[in-house]
């Protein structure tokens, strides 16, 4: 049985659905990412099972338990928003104690378990400490500590990196997850960074609009996204429109711009299809050795890659290539591009909604 279960889950405000029957699954003591641009619906979807917000229609399950009518206080769960929401005027001990004061447990209970949850965040240092006096990452670890020290039923986290600087929000990501596995939690986080949720989860829920476009484990939704979407979404891709002319339990055939190509085995209707290559799936070929020729249009150093964008029959490739030390093609030149037919991923033509 999972821990936590939506299924058809709605709502709406006024004319907006901002979660349109949304369903998906999150297993004990995985961690789940819910993941998708900006007014996709994500907070919304936190707060309802969070009890801050109504449910329009469908159910939230945690435990096979119908959460309808439980008050927000009673669900048992542990939450860190974007802001941390610390009490400045308390120390750090006495904000991570908070919690464990309003269920009125012992004080020698309280004490030990404020200390097990500062150790689990390496703060155990800083207990006396204000949060006033703390960098963004140590607050960080405070709204951890707090949420956890209660031994939530499920930890529900809003966008809580955001607010720290790159490397720090790195640094921490890393630290989130050993968090989250040391205290065996069942975990589920909002994000609008594809690489974050990536990075840290066992499953990926990627929504768009209110509605749920795939939920996958990291490689596979990055491997096999159900649309186009998803796969621009998750990282860099090129979308092309093409046609599904011939296919077989061998292979097929993908026609764009009049080009013939070889495609991969598919189970697309024949006709319109969207076709996505992944730029690091591209390689440089010898000469009358790639499947395209293309010239160099732009190209970019990012450190361990180089990301050139190439103009070609099938019209502007981004291509990934490793950066080995040695120089790289310059604007102008004239490249040959080769894939494996199998990397090609066919998807259904975007409709516009
Ligand atoms: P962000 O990453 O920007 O926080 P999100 O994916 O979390 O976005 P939501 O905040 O859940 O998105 O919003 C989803 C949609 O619902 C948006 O169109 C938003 O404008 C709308 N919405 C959210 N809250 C309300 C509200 N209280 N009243 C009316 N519309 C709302």
């Amino acid at each position: 049985m999972a821990h936590l279960e939506l299924i058809d889950l709605t709502k709406r405000f006024g004319v907006v659905t901002a979660v349109d029957s949304l369903s998906f699954s999150v297993d004990r003591g995985s961690f789940v990412s819910l993941l998708g641009p900006s007014g996709c619906g994500k907070t919304t979807t936190l707060q309802m099972i969070a009890g801050f917000e109504d449910v329009t229609a469908g159910r939230i399950l945690l435990n096979g338990r119908d959460l309808a009518g439980v008050p927000a206080r009673q669900r048992g769960l542990g939450i860190v928003f974007q802001t941390y929401a610390l009490f400045m005027h308390m120390t750090v001990a006495e904000n991570v104690a908070f919690g464990l004061e309003m269920r009125k447990i012992d004080r020698a209970e309280r004490k030990r378990r404020v200390a097990a949850a500062l150790d689990l965040v390496h703060l155990s240092h800083l207990a006396d400490r204000y949060p006033r006096a703390m960098s963004g990452g140590q607050r960080q670890r405070v709204a951890l500590a707090r949420a956890l020290v209660i031994e939530p039923e499920l930890l529900l986290l809003d966008e809580p990196l955001s607010n720290l600087d790159a490397k720090l929000r790195e640094e921490m990501q890393l630290e989130l997850r050993r968090i989250q596995q040391e205290a065996g939690v069942t975990t589920l986080l909002v994000t609008h960074d594809q690489a974050e949720a990536m990075a840290l989860s066992d499953k990926v829920v990627v929504m768009n609009k209110g509605r749920l476009q795939q939920a996958a484990a990291p490689f596979d939704a990055y491997e096999t996204p159900n649309n186009s979407f998803v796969s621009n979404f998750l990282g860099k891709s090129n979308s092309l429109r093409a046609i599904l002319v011939e296919k077989d339990q061998n292979g097929s055939v993908i026609e764009i711009d009049g080009l013939r190509l070889p495609g991969p085995v598919t189970d697309a209707a024949l006709g319109p299809v969207e076709v996505n290559l992944r730029p690091e799936r591209i390689e440089m070929a010898d000469a009358g050795r790639g499947i395209v020729n293309g010239q160099v249009e732009e190209q970019v150093f990012l450190g361990n890659q180089w990301l050139l964008r190439v103009k070609t029959p099938l019209g502007s490739l981004v291509v990934l290539r490793r950066n080995t030390g040695a120089s790289e093609s310059r604007p102008g030149d004239t490249v040959h591009l080769n894939w494996d037919r199998d990397h090609l991923r066919i998807l259904p033509v975007e409709v516009a909604a």
